[in-house]
């Protein structure tokens, strides 16, 4: 068990190493892909903000539909509540007025009996029997001026011609009773014992009292809240804009639509002030009167807008800063590969000549070895050394030396050319050469073209007869698996060997052993002028 999570954890040690070297690499090379990655994420977290913000702003607004909905249902309640207790007076002062005995009473008691059961509410103006001529017969209080005529009053009128009124609900008019306060009258039509008009019973209201009920009403900077008949007449506002009191603002054709239906929200431009409201309104039950709560939209969205203007303040900074470090991130991973892959290059090449150093040669001899071993196939490796290079550094200078290198090495080069074929310098004056999957016979083909094209195009300019440079080749060659070297070190001795034989046989020459057939098996050696 402890073994299976062991080897999981390595597994996934590895996997983890396996992705992320991946993927360093491939963001390495394209850090734009990085870039563009991270541009996009912040992209997309900034679309979502946005559509969240947007969210917001629906659901914003949507509370304040609902929190108008629940005002204007407060204000209608209230409303329909005074009128049903008004309507219960009327009915009462009514049903006493059409009492004939009523009328033959000394005036205290028929002044109770008129008047007992009327409420007494703060804004009401006063209680009323008005006979069918207009004049008051009857005031709740006393002070009233019973000389004064009604019948010129509409809410009179509409009694008189109409048996079947009922509750009624005047315009606001200038009350002549009560010193021209604005009012609205609620009355009820009076019939005598044959079903006659005999009067009207009338309650006056005060127009404040329509006023005092929004006065608590908290509706913004902005907003507006009111109460209408359903004929547009304007019974109170807030804010106050007294003027408008009794005037008709219905504006077809939304005002329709608010007539029409029981209750509802729209939104709209306000032509009294410009302002963009979302009117909520409601019908008072048993009343021509419409309570509408009108909240402006600019003072609705304010804190929705402060904190979309934060979220997006905070969205484009914080995008900003993501985009510009996965950009950032990309290019400094790009250049810290560069930045390694010449190091590598420089821990791995002669700075001289360009080919690989020692380092790589020992690793790739190694590598070539083992694979030969195992797919049974031929491994040769040359050993090349400049001729006198010793007389012609003294000679000609160190500099001139160099340029000798260089050109010796790019000769090599150009010959060994196979992409598995490895030229390093050894060392000094010295170059290896590792040819896997070659033959004894190819190395020693590829060692005597490398020697005659140093021989032929690495000339030095002299006065009189240019010099030309020339090389002395040792080759080695092991045919697993019957061999006598045991690595691929032992393999570079050999052909190191081979070199000194070349050397010792008078130099500009290639020899060869043909280690299948044991050390002493040499293949032959040729010199470039001698064969
Ligand atoms: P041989 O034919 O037997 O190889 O004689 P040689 O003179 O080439 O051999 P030796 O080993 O005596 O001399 C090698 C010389 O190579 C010594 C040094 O002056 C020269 N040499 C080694 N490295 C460099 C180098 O990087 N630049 C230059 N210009 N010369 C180098
Ligand atoms: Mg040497
Ligand atoms: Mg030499």
């Amino acid at each position: 068990m402890a073994r299976q999570a062991l080897s999981l954890r390595h597994r996934l040690r590895h996997t983890w190493r396996f992705v992320r070297v991946g993927m360093t690499r491939y963001v390495g090379n394209r850090p734009w892909v990085a870039g563009i990655a991270g541009t996009l994420v912040a992209l997309a977290m900034s679309i979502l903000i946005a559509l969240e913000v947007g969210a917001g702003r629906s659901e914003t607004l949507d509370h304040a539909r609902q929190t108008s909905q629940n005002l204007v249902s407060i204000i209608s309640a209230d409303l329909e509540r005074n009128v049903e207790i008004y309507s219960l007076s009327l009915q009462a002062m009514a049903d006493v007025a059409r009492d004939p005995l009523t009328w033959t009473l000394p005036a205290p008691e028929r002044q109770a009996m008129l008047f007992d059961r009327v409420t007494t509410a703060a804004y009401l103006g006063g209680a009323y029997v008005v006979d069918a001529n207009g004049q008051v017969a009857a005031a709740q209080y006393e002070d009233a001026n019973t000389t004064i005529r009604l019948d010129d009053r509409e809410y009179f009128q509409v009694h008189q011609r109409n048996p079947a009124a009922g509750l009624c609900f005047s315009h606001p008019y200038t009350s002549r009773l009560r010193g021209g306060e604005l009012s609205i009258a609620l009355t009820r039509r009076i019939d005598d014992a044959q079903g006659r008009f005999a009067g009207i019973a009338l309650l006056a209201i005060r127009i404040e009292y329509f006023q005092h009920l929004l006065d608590r009403i908290d509706t913004g900077a902005q907003g507006s809240v009111f109460i209408v008949m359903t004929d547009g007449t304007l019974l109170a506002r807030k804010p106050l804009a007294a003027p408008e009191i009794g005037s008709n603002i219905a504006m077809p054709p939304r005002f329709r639509e608010m007539d029409t239906h029981g209750s509802g929200t729209y939104e709209a431009i306000a032509t009294i002030d410009g302002v963009r409201r979302i009117y909520t309104y409601t019908h008072v039950p048993g009343t021509p009167l419409i309570a509408v709560v009108a909240p402006a939209v600019d003072d609705v969205l304010a804190p929705w807008q402060h904190r979309s203007h934060v979220a997006a303040a905070l969205t484009i900074g914080f995008g900003a800063v993501f985009v510009f470090v996965s950009w950032l991130l990309a290019f400094a991973l790009r250049d810290k590969q560069r930045a390694q892959a010449a190091l590598q290059r420089l821990a791995t090449t002669d700075p001289l000549t360009r080919l690989d150093n020692r380092r790589v040669l020992d690793k790739r001899l190694d590598d070539e070895w083992r694979r030969a071993q195992r797919e049974r196939k031929p491994l040769s490796v040359l050993f090349i050394d400049i001729d006198h290079f010793k007389t012609f550094n003294d000679t000609y200078g160190h500099d001139s030396g160099d340029e000798v290198l260089i050109a010796v090495a790019d000769c090599i080069a150009s010959v060994a050319r196979r992409s598995s074929d490895l030229v390093a310098r050894y060392g000094g004056e010295e170059f290896a050469v590792v040819l896997p999957d070659t033959t004894a016979e190819g190395a020693f083909a590829v060692a005597e073209q490398i020697r005659r094209k140093v021989e032929s195009q690495v000339i030095v300019p002299e006065q009189g007869a240019p010099r030309g440079v020339t090389v002395s080749v040792g080759c080695a060659t092991a045919l697993p698996p019957s061999t006598d070297v045991a690595n691929g070190l032992d393999l570079l001795a050999a052909a190191d060997q081979q070199l000194y034989v070349a050397k010792h046989q008078g130099r500009n020459r290639t020899c060869s052993a043909q280690w299948k057939e044991g050390a002493a098996a040499q293949a032959g050696s040729r010199a470039g002028a001698g064969l």
